[in-house]
């Protein structure tokens, strides 16, 4: 299982610092931050723990169980990133 961010995303970042892991890209100041529209998790190393789901302002971020029914082509996005 993995976290997913969607497109409640307004990029702040503020999320990158808090993972546990390093599963969340890009981060500020990297060169695919300028193009990308949001930041995204990378499943493979995400370990469910949540802190940036709790830290994000915008409520962007949702267990991928947990996705609203309109959102669940993120948690397909959020991987394509790191592929
Ligand atoms: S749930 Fe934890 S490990 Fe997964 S992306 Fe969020 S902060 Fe990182």
């Amino acid at each position: 299982m993995a976290y997913v961010v969607t497109d409640a995303c307004i990029k702040d970042f503020v999320c990158v610092p808090e993972c546990s892991t390093t599963a969340i890209a890009p981060a500020e100041g990297d060169p695919a931050a300028a193009g990308a529209t949001q930041v995204f998790i990378n499943p493979d190393e995400c370990i469910d723990c949540g802190n940036c789901a709790s830290i994000c302002p915008q409520n962007a971020i949702f267990s991928i169980d947990e996705l609203p029914a309109d959102k669940t082509e993120f948690a397909e996005k959020n991987k394509a990133f790191f592929n």
